[in-house]
């Protein structure tokens, strides 16, 4: 299938974490407290349904990365 079917049926490229929290919001109700307090643990998107990965581990950060990374934050803040 071409993007610009897909486009054309009124779907974009908004990535399967979000694709994933809208599908769950949807089965709720549009209401999240009922997504977190969802208990079909069985349902394949169940460790999704808030929008992140559990799965995927966290980087390790040097300092160094960290201060650049605080300095970045406070550069956005700023602006
Ligand atoms: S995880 Fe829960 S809220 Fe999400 S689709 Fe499955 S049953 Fe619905």
């Amino acid at each position: 299938m071409e993007i610009s079917e897909l486009t054309a049926l009124g779907h974009e490229n908004k990535g399967m974490l979000r694709a994933v929290r809208a599908n769950c919001l949807e089965c709720c109700c549009g209401s999240a407290p009922e997504v977190a307090l969802c208990q079909l643990t069985a349902c394949p998107l169940w460790p999704y349904r808030r929008g992140t990965n559990p799965f995927r581990k966290k980087p390790a950060l040097t300092p160094e990365h960290k201060a650049a990374l605080t300095a970045r934050l406070a550069g956005r803040r700023e602006a």
